[in-house]
């Protein structure tokens, strides 16, 4: 009887993917042109009022982002209208 056994994986790489959860990271897309933005969020970032910058389409936009839960912000009071 034989058995064979064989584990090629080095117990390193368990660790590496233990940390890679938490690491996690996403870039934010742009919600006005849908490209990439130059900012990440990991898994557990929390943003609230985030004025997100577009390179592309130069647009900012008002963000909430909780548990990669992206939440677009329409702010109508923000045009300024004091009277
Ligand atoms: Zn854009």
């Amino acid at each position: 009887m034989r058995n064979h056994t064989q584990i090629s994986e080095p117990p390193q790489y368990y660790d590496k993917e233990g940390d890679d959860i938490v690491s996690k990271r996403e870039w934010l897309l742009c919600p006005v042109c849908g490209c990439k933005t130059r900012d990440r969020i990991r898994a557990d970032t929390e943003l609230k009022n985030f004025p997100l910058f577009c390179p592309k389409c130069k647009h900012e936009t008002l963000i909430n982002v909780s548990k990669l839960n992206i939440t677009l912000i329409t702010e109508p009071a923000a045009i300024g209208a004091e009277p």
